[in-house]
């Protein structure tokens, strides 16, 4: 039946059926924490999916460059806040590690500019199989499992000597000087869906059908749930509303780390403003599946909407963006970046490999418009805190490199 056409993970449908006959409907958060990150039967959990051979392909993954301009913006925000003389390189999401491989390159070619600055890098990673793919891709798999002196459940040395560390939760990372990374991370928080209806706001809930079975379907709450109590700002206009509660918990802990701490932090991802109302999809195969077949074999994903990261950072730090990935990337130098990689490459292959990818991240059809950048920075970062006695007591602040254009010096 169903379960058979699930794609060799039938277990999953049939431990969610068990659950939704026995205690009835569940929010789509809740079923899509389950289908993401159950950990006998998660989607991450079992196969991770990014990349050319998985679900659904990432920047990191299409480009070197990607990762090379991001290196960047970290450098040139630590040189703009002073270049303090240690920082914690953390990670959200960290997939199959590329990106942190492509950071941790630069940084090497940077040794000149860093120093002695003393760079760790702590992963924020769930999920036992990608930590093992990114084990492999960062340190070459030489790792400790469960370190007794550390918080972390894993650490290792980098192949640029850099030391690694492994989380299943950004409370885990210890406290101190950090620039935080999220890429494509905060889409595969579970969402709260919910519909604005003549009794007040509903809640969309998934259900088992009564009618064929081990079939799910939607259902809407009968009346309002907690969740409509806590999570709809009262200034909502749109009729029907994605609230990512977990996201927003964890932009708050970001928020209060770096204004106690010092850092800053850089969210990419697909999203809107405020805008949209129904962004909940699945893929697999890298093709759009339904969100309730075969839960476990697909990702599950949701745009991530930037008002409500920007209002849950309670202005504990200042905010910039979302800027479109086109923009910030232009803004970091990509067209510079390509004309160097072109000069340097002798085969044909290579340099349309070069401008294929390039027009995958830039292109406004592809990812270039619909991925955005969206930064928490220190207060201080952009305003002097003594600008207003004496505005000319000293030099401006340098502008934030991405969202403005990169000023090499
Ligand atoms: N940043 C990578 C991977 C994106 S996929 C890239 O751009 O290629 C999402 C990543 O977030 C995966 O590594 C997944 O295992 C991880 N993840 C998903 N939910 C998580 C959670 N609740 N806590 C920590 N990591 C999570």
């Amino acid at each position: 039946g169903a379960a058979e056409a699930a794609g060799g993970n039938g277990a999953m449908l049939r431990h969610l059926a068990r659950k939704l006959r026995a205690s009835g409907p569940v929010t789509v958060a809740e079923y899509m924490r389950e289908a993401l990150t159950n950990p006998g039967q998660g989607y991450y959990m079992r196969r991770g999916g990014v990349g050319e051979s998985g679900d659904f392909i990432t920047s990191p993954e299409i480009s070197q460059v990607f990762g090379e301009l991001i290196g960047i913006w970290y450098i040139s925000e630590w040189m703009a806040m002073g270049k303090p003389n240690t920082f914690q390189l953390v990670e959200l999401g960290p997939g199959r590690g590329t990106l942190t491989e492509d950071i941790l390159r630069v940084f090497k070619q940077l040794t000149s500019v860093l120093g002695k600055c003393d760079v760790s890098v702590h992963l924020v990673e769930v999920s036992p199989k990608l930590s093992e793919i990114q084990a492999v891709m960062l340190t070459g798999g030489k790792v400790q499992p469960n370190p007794q002196d550390e918080s972390a459940y894993m650490k290792g040395i980098s192949k640029t000597g850099i030391p690694i560390f492994w989380y299943r939760d950004i409370e885990d990372v210890p406290p101190g000087y950090s620039f935080y990374l999220a890429h494509e991370f905060f889409d595969a928080l579970p969402i709260h869906k919910f519909q604005r209806t003549e009794k007040g706001w509903c809640e969309v809930l998934v259900d088992i059908d009564p009618e064929v079975p081990d079939q799910l379907r939607f259902v809407l709450s009968p009346s309002r749930t907690p969740a409509t109590q806590n999570f709809i700002q009262p200034e909502e206009t749109r009729d029907h509303v994605e609230v990512c509660p977990q996201a927003g918990a964890i932009v708050q802990r970001l928020a209060s780390r770096i204004e106690k701490d010092g850092g800053a932090a850089l969210v990419a991802d697909y999203g809107h403003d405020g805008t949209k109302t129904d962004t909940f999809r699945g893929f697999r195969n890298h093709r759009l599946h339904d969100v309730l077949s075969a839960p476990g074999t697909a990702d599950l994903t949701a745009d991530v909407d930037f008002s409500y990261l920007r209002k849950m950072a309670q202005g504990r730090t200042a905010t910039l963006g979302p800027i479109k990935q086109r923009e910030f990337l232009k803004n970091m130098g990509i067209d510079l970046r390509l004309q160097v990689l072109l000069q340097n490459s002798g085969d044909t292959a290579t340099r349309e490999q070069l401008l294929h990818s390039y027009d995958m991240l830039m292109n406004p059809e592809k990812m270039g418009d619909c991925f955005s950048f969206f930064a928490l920075l220190p207060h201080h970062r952009l305003v002097h805190p003594d600008k207003k006695d004496k505005p000319e007591s000293k030099s401006p602040l340098p502008p934030v490199a991405g969202f403005n254009e990169l000023l090499l010096k």
